[in-house]
């Protein structure tokens, strides 16, 4: 099993050091992580960015090993319309084994804050936050896994939390998935979802109709930022994935691992 998402105290928002999390891995019987911190710049209401320091990056990661673990070394860049040189520059700070794409902002506003909320139905709101998600995936080329999909379902102030619903967002969800198999990108099951709207990140059937399309590269994530959360519903998802693809990815380099499950 594999968890291709998490997020230490080297991430603004970890809660605990590297090695607690690699002992838990250990203890969810896991052979495989990655550690994605945030790279996102002009986040957050006051507009602060949230960068790990690449010093510290490589004091906690360079001779973090465990003999039953394999542990990969990437991050989660935040993606914007507008930030692919932001983002080749990035690549620069650290040889990273994965590049995670993700978007937290609509127009420079965290969906996890009221104000996106405000005078929006959650239909437009979900909506608004699809096509920005399209604008992204048009705009970026080096990133290698288009993070949690469907994001949005789990901000805090959503008034009813639910997954964002494959049928009504059909035309955008469609046309984000041919983008990310055009440029051979892959879909990632992020599991935080589960105990906050009652489903994976996306869920199955934007993974069947990925793999219709031509998808190719699926990875598992618990986006963990706490270590009693890694691994947390990876069999789940690799139950899931097995069923539809039959393997998953890991990274090595940049380039993908297939698993057979
Ligand atoms: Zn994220
Ligand atoms: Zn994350």
């Amino acid at each position: 099993m594999f968890d291709y998402h998490m997020h230490s105290k080297v991430s603004f928002d970890g809660k605990d050091p590297a090695p607690a999390l690699v002992e838990a891995a250990v203890k969810a019987g896991l052979k495989e992580i990655c550690f994605t911190d945030h790279i996102d710049y002009f986040a957050n209401t006051d507009h602060q960015d949230w960068v790990f320091d690449t010093q510290v990056y490589r004091r906690t990661y360079e001779g973090l090993s465990h003999p039953a673990l394999k542990i990969r070394r990437g991050m989660e860049f935040g993606l914007k319309p507008y930030n692919a040189p932001q983002l080749r520059e990035d690549l620069k700070r650290y040889p990273f084994d994965f590049v995670l794409g993700s978007v937290h902002f609509v127009d420079e506003v965290d969906v996890y804050f009221p104000e996106f909320w405000a005078g929006k139905t959650i239909f437009q709101a979900e909506r608004q936050y699809l096509e920005e998600t399209l604008a992204c995936v048009q705009a970026h080329e080096d990133f290698d896994v288009l993070a949690h999909l469907t994001y949005i379902s789990k901000a805090r102030p959503h008034p009813a939390p639910r997954p964002v619903p494959y049928e009504e967002h059909r035309a955008v969800i469609e046309e984000i998935l041919k983008e990310l198999v055009r440029k051979e990108k892959g879909l990632e099951m992020n599991s935080s979802g589960v105990d906050r709207c009652g489903d994976f990140l996306p869920y199955g059937v934007c993974f069947q109709r990925f793999r219709a399309l031509g998808g190719r590269i699926v990875t598992i994530g618990s986006d963990a930022h706490t270590a009693s959360r890694v691994g947390q519903y990876s069999d789940r998802a690799c139950q899931i994935l097995k069923e539809i693809f039959g393997y998953v990815c890991t990274f090595q380099g940049r380039q993908p691992i297939f698993h057979r499950l």
